[in-house]
């Protein structure tokens, strides 16, 4: 299990965590924003194994019992909250593992602590429901709301609790990370960084997919070729590239970075600030036949595509707006 020398990033909530528990000023209730993949769970499994750790030192020691157990995943004073359904946590999953079961004094440790991840899928029920408990905490109670989504906590909730924002990685730090521990090479940490914006799950996710070569060669393939492609070819491939493991908007990402890469061709005439440097040729011609209004004007509607598909709308017709801002602005 990880330690605060794995978290890669987020030193700014490292260290509130490090002096709050050096302080003994530990609040009972923090919300943990940020997206999917940014490292909210290590975050929090750290900071828990740490304010567990008999030591009481903000480092936690890795040897005491209270450690080995949160190591193992057996600390019965961190409790990680689950739910049934995969798009909601009930009043009633609360009710049974926070609000009815917080009463109860820590098993053997200083706090006992919460953790309920993906809680803006908390009913509006649900967060009345917990709002008793934020309201007049046991003294050794701790909770940890992580979520990707701050504006779903009723505001009495948010109230009540400490948010901390995570902040997109930086670049730098995701290269080295991507190359140190993963072993990938220079090149490949340099593509996977530019697709993840930030976001270590995900750099995480492309740069060990076993098809991590295929998904970019089918890309750039369909990129290459797109001013040219009639509709249904292009419906098509994209939609051949569902065969490997990653979500259909990580190909929009990589689009995205195509069209990105363009800007910087047309603002620079050089290969050197791009990513996919080997099309430099095609992407010198794919420039020279739009605007910067035009790239510009892609870029949004990616970002557009985006959206629309992460609120599930129908794929087809999605992809054909979007390729079809491609088309007319390159001629
Ligand atoms: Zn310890």
């Amino acid at each position: 299990m990880a330690n605060y020398s794995d978290i890669i990033g987020h030193e700014d909530i490292v260290r509130h965590f490090k002096s709050s528990i050096e302080l003994g000023k530990v609040s009972h209730a923090y919300i943990l924003n940020g997206e999917k993949g940014v490292g909210k769970k290590t975050l929090a499994a750290v900071v828990a194994k740490s304010l567990q750790c008999e030591t009481g030192e903000p480092d936690p020691c890795g040897k005491c019992h209270s450690c080995l157990q949160a190591e193992s995943g057996n600390q019965p004073d961190i409790i990680w909250v689950t739910h049934e359904k995969a798009n909601t946590l009930s009043v009633e999953e609360v009710r049974t593992q926070i609000v009815n079961d917080i009463d109860l004094k820590p098993y053997s440790s200083r706090y006992k602590i919460y953790i309920v991840p993906d809680s803006q899928l908390m009913t509006p029920q649900a967060q009345n429901a917990l709002l008793k408990t934020l309201e007049e905490p046991p003294e050794y109670a701790v909770i940890m709301l992580l979520t990707n989504n701050v504006d779903k906590f009723l505001p009495t909730v948010l109230s009540r609790c400490i948010v901390l924002n995570f902040k997109p990685v930086e670049p730098l730090d995701m290269i080295d990370y991507l190359m140190t521990n993963l072993q990938v090479d220079q090149d490949k940490a340099r593509f996977c960084t530019d697709f993840a914006q930030g976001n270590l799950g995900k750099a995480v996710r492309l740069a060990i997919s076993p098809d991590y070569n295929e998904i970019r060669e089918d890309s750039i393939r369909l990129l290459r070729s797109i001013p040219d492609m009639e509709m249904e070819d292009i419906i098509q491939a994209v939609k051949n590239m569902g065969k490997y493991k990653l979500d259909i908007t990580d190909y929009i990402d990589i689009m995205t970075m195509w069209f990105r890469d363009i800007l910087m061709v047309k603002i620079s005439n050089s290969p050197n600030k791009i990513i996919f440097k080997k099309e430099f040729s095609v992407m010198k011609k794919q420039a020279s036949h739009t605007s910067y209004e035009g790239l510009e004007e892609i870029i949004t509607a990616l970002d557009k595509l985006k959206v629309r598909l992460e609120a599930n709308v129908n794929f087809d017709i999605a992809m054909e707006l979007m390729l079809l801002t491609i088309k007319e602005n390159i001629q």
